[in-house]
């Protein structure tokens, strides 16, 4: 362990543009040695070109404490929990493990609509972990101290905030949708100003990259059409490889992160989340779902529900989802415009083109996830009005968007209706007979539904109170247990207690910015 120096692994200092296509590949997978805690380091995103990062340290703390560690995360990456999880001053940032390299990323983004430089202001990536089947892991320390692109911040993140993205990110990979994932939060023993003053935490975030579509708005602004190629190469070898010897390399890029936001967005509106602030920084070109801010999982249906506080005018509510992620798109393919045609009219018609197709992926990743809530495994052409009926009762009703999805997936709920509600029986006689056009069996269907409709989210209160309990009495106890049963959503296990919707006076709930 080399309290605040790094050595580069070998083959670190590559260089990709020299390197060529086939070589990027090379260099991106080549196995590296593991240490004793299991990590195998490399640095292919310190080799791009030099506007893309500043090599910085995190900024020491007075006394780093694990508050939680996530074991099977740990291990699922080869890592060795053992070893790892007593070294408080690791995820800190006291002490960078040996291999590390660590750095702030640049990038820019749109926040709420205005163009603002930014870059890593409070976090540091500490490099790539490959794994043993050769996957590659960005290893960020969030929370980290002051960087170059601090702005006017602190550099810092708060217990409640780092606590909350590890539960809700956890969540959402137990859900099977994409994501960060979190693994492990430590406590700096720094009193951090916010509102009101609040203990400092640093959260060690895993990512399959953080490549934003605010990375590559930086390199537009740049100016600079190698780093923009370069990067868009880089971006391409490391999550779209198969498009590597494309002739239409760049465009056929643009799709596939459209296919991948389009997928991803749809899976969100499955489970009622509502990602809160989905600026154009906080959109990953991984497709992962990243930055738990004010982020929250619906309880009644609402289509227009906001979280957020600093959301006034629900430019990222439940169901502007979709639209918001289109526009966020479209500043990708603005950004992308040079590396599409020489010719900028046709550049033009080719991102249009590409994101004129965002809307019917989306509507097929929709409905497709839509029909499996609802246990229909054909397709016929009336089901999205099947499905829009069921949602405007829901709405009209005020119902629990989770938990009537879990009412309707029964055997016994297919024989009859589950609600005792004149709106609801025309619905359900239509789908009785939906359910009937098809062969499965009414086992099959329930088995779908089960397999589509969670029985536990985090539900907000229990995200607040394992966070209260967190922070105000140092007992992570709480989150432990939430976590637990979150870790298995579809299970039909879990206790009542976890599954119900918050008390009265919810509708108020708002989340805020852990800035
Ligand atoms: P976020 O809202 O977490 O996506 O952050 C937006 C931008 O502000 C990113 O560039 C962050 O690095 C930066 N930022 C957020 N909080 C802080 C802070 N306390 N100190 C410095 N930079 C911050
Ligand atoms: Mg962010």
């Amino acid at each position: 362990m080399l309290p605040f120096r790094a050595r580069a692994s070998p083959g670190w200092d590559c260089r990709l543009k020299a390197a060529g296509g086939g070589l990027i590949c090379a260099m991106l997978f080549a196995p590296k040695d593991a240490d004793s805690s299991g990590w195998r380091w490399d640095h292919s995103y310190a080799a791009l070109p030099g506007i893309f990062l500043t090599r910085t340290l995190p900024v020491a703390v007075p006394s780093p404490e694990i508050v939680i560690f996530n074991r099977p995360l740990a291990r699922s990456l080869g890592l060795n929990p053992e070893a790892l999880e007593s070294l408080a001053a690791v995820f800190a940032g006291n002490e960078i493990p040996e291999g590390a390299l660590p750095l702030a990323q640049a990038y820019a983004g749109h926040q709420f609509g205005n163009f603002t430089n930014l870059g890593d202001g409070r976090a540091i990536l500490l490099g790539e972990h490959l794994d043993p089947a050769g996957r590659r892991f960005d290893i960020q320390l969030k929370g980290s101290g002051r960087t170059p692109y601090s702005r006017g911040g602190d550099g810092r993140a708060t217990l409640g905030p780092m606590l909350r993205e590890y539960i809700i990110s956890e969540a959402m990979h137990a859900l099977g949708i994409p994501t960060t994932r979190s693994l492990a939060v430590a406590t700096t023993g720094e009193k951090v100003m916010r509102q009101e003053i609040l203990p400092g935490a640093v959260l060690t975030r895993v990512a399959a990259s953080h490549i934003r579509v605010g990375t590559f708005q930086y390199a537009a602004a740049h100016d600079d059409l190698d780093a923009l190629r370069t990067l868009a190469d880089y971006t391409v070898a490391r999550h779209f490889p198969e498009l590597l010897e494309s002739d239409r390399k760049y465009f056929d890029f643009l799709e596939a992160v459209i296919e991948r936001q389009a997928a991803l967005i749809a899976r969100w509106l499955h489970v009622g989340f509502i990602h809160g602030v989905m600026n154009t920084d906080n959109m990953a070109l991984s497709g992962e779902t990243i930055d738990y801010g004010p982020c929250a999982f619906m309880d009644d249906y609402r289509p227009d529900t906001v979280f957020s506080s600093i959301d006034r005018h629900g430019r990222y509510a439940y169901d502007q989802q979709p639209q918001i992620a289109r526009w966020n798109l479209a500043r990708l393919a603005e950004s992308l415009l040079p590396l599409l045609h020489a010719e900028r009219g046709t550049a033009v018609d080719l991102a249009d083109e590409a994101l004129g197709a965002f809307e019917n992926r989306f509507r097929g990743h929709w409905l497709l996830g839509m029909r499996h809530k609802l246990g229909l495994l054909t397709a016929e052409a009336d089901d999205a009005a099947l499905v829009q009926e069921l949602l405007d009762w829901m709405h009209a009703s005020h119902l629990d968007f989770t938990n009537t999805f879990r009412a309707l997936s029964k055997e016994t709920a297919i024989a009859a209706p589950a609600f005792v509600d004149a709106g609801f029986l025309p619905w359900h006689a239509r789908w009785a007979a939906r359910l009937a056009r098809q062969p499965q069996s009414p086992a099959e269907v329930v088995a779908m539904m089960r397999a589509h409709n969670p029985v536990v989210i985090p539900r907000n209160h229990r995200v607040e109170e394992a966070l209260t309990a967190a922070v105000e009495q140092g007992d992570l106890g709480v989150t432990q247990r939430l976590l637990e049963v979150l870790s298995d959503p579809y299970a039909l296990t879990a206790p009542v207690a976890f599954t119900a919707p918050p008390p009265a006076g919810a509708e108020s709930y708002q989340t805020f910015c852990g800035t």
